[in-house]
């Protein structure tokens, strides 16, 4: 399929599979500029899905673009806003477990009350480069689409953001709703998701493998104390 990255000014066209990551795209737009992309957004432009920020391990498969002669996908140094929607490649928040080696967690897998996200730190001056960190959000509305491209979302130790990869919701000893629309496999059209009244005792995990992940038009996620 044909790709055009724009970079600012300059256009890069790429013809590649529809299984391709977005980060191996922007690797290939970064040899071919010559130049570092770190630290930009970047969002697709085709017609069923309106323009959308894509995170790095986004892949285009999940667009339905199978049938489309080109795709677009723009690269911008900073949130743009004016229109732009976000959409979020997250935990399909369907499977949860109750787990306990959080008993034993020591500074980096440290679980708050209220929601937590299990991710990997990418930073690689921190003690737990490359390691499995907790992200604590707490008690609040977290809207998990705006707030994972925001810089509340850290590593709790280093405080810097971490992977988009691996991302798996903790609930812990709080009560939660959740509410958001996403875009079924193989679908065109949102499908609502809704779970309210809804407890969780110590550690619930919601566990998922990159398979089972869901591309999120909107995620929001209320936790209250008990
Ligand atoms: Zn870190």
């Amino acid at each position: 399929m044909k790709i055009i990255v724009l970079v600012e000014n300059n256009k890069v066209e790429l013809d590649c599979e529809l299984s391709e990551t977005l980060n191996n795209i922007k690797k290939t737009v970064e040899l071919r500029l010559n130049t570092s992309l770190e630290g930009y957004k970047f969002k697709i432009f085709v017609n069923t899905i309106d323009n959308m920020y894509l995170t790095l391990s986004s892949c285009l498969e999940y667009f339905n673009i199978q049938n489309i002669q080109a795709c677009l996908i723009r690269a911008f140094k900073k949130d743009v806003g004016g229109g732009g929607r976000f959409g979020l490649e997250f935990n399909s928040m369907v499977n949860s477990v109750q787990r306990d080696y959080h008993n034993n967690a020591t500074e980096q897998n440290i679980i708050v009350k209220g929601l937590n996200v299990d991710s990997i730190c990418q930073n690689s001056s921190c003690k737990f480069y490359n390691k499995k960190v907790t992200v604590q959000l707490g008690i609040g509305t977290f809207n998990m689409v705006d707030l994972c491209f925001s810089e509340k979302y850290k590593c709790c130790v280093c405080q810097q953001k971490p992977q988009d990869i691996f991302q798996n919701p903790i609930m812990n000893d709080c009560k939660y709703e959740i509410s958001g629309r996403y875009l079924p496999d193989g679908k065109k059209n949102y499908e609502i998701f809704k779970k309210s009244g809804q407890i969780a005792g110590k550690y619930i995990v919601f566990e998922d493998s990159q398979n089972s992940k869901r591309l999120w038009h909107s995620l929001s996620v209320k936790t209250e104390r008990l």
